[in-house]
């Protein structure tokens, strides 16, 4: 059981170094928890296997080069970049080429019926895939990897 949502907890949202999710920023930890989970209770409806992993959420700005990349819906509010951490990367456990080219379709779908916020969509194929919301602090949405 998660202490986020009934699947998700706080420590799946923290850099793999160890740096949690900024607590002045829990609202956006909250909203984005909210997402995983409704992500993973329709996942349980197209799946065998249910469970999805965290693969990549929180990135302080001194994490690999998080500060060569100001924008990235990873990294914490800075002056170069007003929006909170508003992103992970998302993986079934039950990945492959396939699993994860549906996968994407269904994350697409939900953002299309607003079922959850809209924002970055990207597919890495095989692997993760990134979502975010950043429609929600006003930015417009972007999808990238479409293609199987
Ligand atoms: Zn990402």
């Amino acid at each position: 059981m998660g202490d986020l949502t009934k699947n998700f907890s706080r420590h799946e949202f923290a850099c793999h170094d160890g740096t949690p999710w900024p607590t002045e920023e829990e609202e956006a930890l909250q909203r984005i928890a909210k997402t995983c989970q409704i992500i993973r209770d329709e996942w349980a409806l197209l799946s065998s296997d249910p469970r999805v992993t965290v693969v990549s959420a929180f990135r302080p700005s001194w994490y690999k080069r998080q500060d060569l990349k100001p924008t990235s819906q990873h990294a914490e509010r800075s002056e170069l970049k007003d929006t909170p951490p508003c992103a992970v990367d998302l993986q079934p456990v039950d990945i492959t080429c396939a699993s994860s080219a549906a996968f994407y379709s269904m994350i697409r779908r939900l953002m299309d019926e607003g079922k959850i916020p809209k924002g970055g969509l990207g597919r890495y194929p095989g692997s993760f895939t990134h979502v975010d919301d950043r429609v929600f602090w006003g930015y417009r949405a972007a999808k990238w990897g479409a293609r199987v």
